[in-house]
């Protein structure tokens, strides 16, 4: 199977005045270039605060749920939420997918575990930063790297890289930036 890629249908927005770029662009309240209209989900081109405000349009279940609890926040004149770091899953059938972060300005791929045992983490790195994880059949693994990214805490990657050490003392290591 090959997916290639998907087509935001901007045109309503992009017809009825509103800024698009490859999606309805939104501020960190879901609201668009006109203050009284709001965008969320597939079709928002969003920005990503742990990313330093960089834009993306993401197509997940999470990322609608995220912006749906900012643009409540923000009609119902609350702060908007905070602390967000993109994931999505998917099953199929034996194996638990679970990705969290976007992977970007990445200059090295580690791998944590063994592929041949269906249960192993790709990390995705810039510096020693983690930018994404991909994780199969390893929730640990995609829990603390998902608090990891979210922290963006520099990481010991000789420890990331060996199942033996705990994604938990991974964790505690990693020193606050
Ligand atoms: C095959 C597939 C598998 C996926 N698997 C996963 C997964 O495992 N995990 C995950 O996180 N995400 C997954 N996704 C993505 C996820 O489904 C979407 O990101 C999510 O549904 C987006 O929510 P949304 O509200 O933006 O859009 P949608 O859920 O598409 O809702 C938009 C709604 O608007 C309606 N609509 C459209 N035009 C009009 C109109 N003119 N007037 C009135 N109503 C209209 C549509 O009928 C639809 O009900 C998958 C998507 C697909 C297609």
């Amino acid at each position: 199977m090959v997916g290639v890629g998907a087509q935001p249908n901007d045109e309503l927005a992009r017809d009825a005045g509103l800024e698009t770029a490859r999606g309805v662009v939104v501020d960190l309240e879901a609201r668009t270039s006109d203050p009284a209209i709001f965008a969320i989900g597939d079709v928002a081109h969003r920005p990503m605060p742990i990313y330093g405000g960089r834009m993306f349009r993401m197509e997940s279940v999470p990322n609608a749920l995220e912006q749906a609890k900012q643009a409540a926040s923000a009609i119902a004149g609350r702060p908007a939420p905070t602390g967000e770091c993109p994931w999505q899953w998917s099953d199929q059938y034996d194996l638990k997918l679970q990705i969290a972060g976007y992977a970007f300005d990445v200059d090295e791929i580690l791998v944590r575990g063994d592929p041949a045992t269906a249960k192993f983490a790709v990390f995705h790195l810039a510096g020693d930063r983690i930018q994404s994880v991909e994780a199969i059949n390893a929730p640990p693994e995609f829990m603390m790297g998902r608090q990891l990214i979210l922290n963006r805490k520099p990481v010991d990657k000789a420890k990331l890289a060996d199942p033996a050490v705990s994604m938990k003392e991974v964790e505690a290591r990693a020193s606050v930036s």
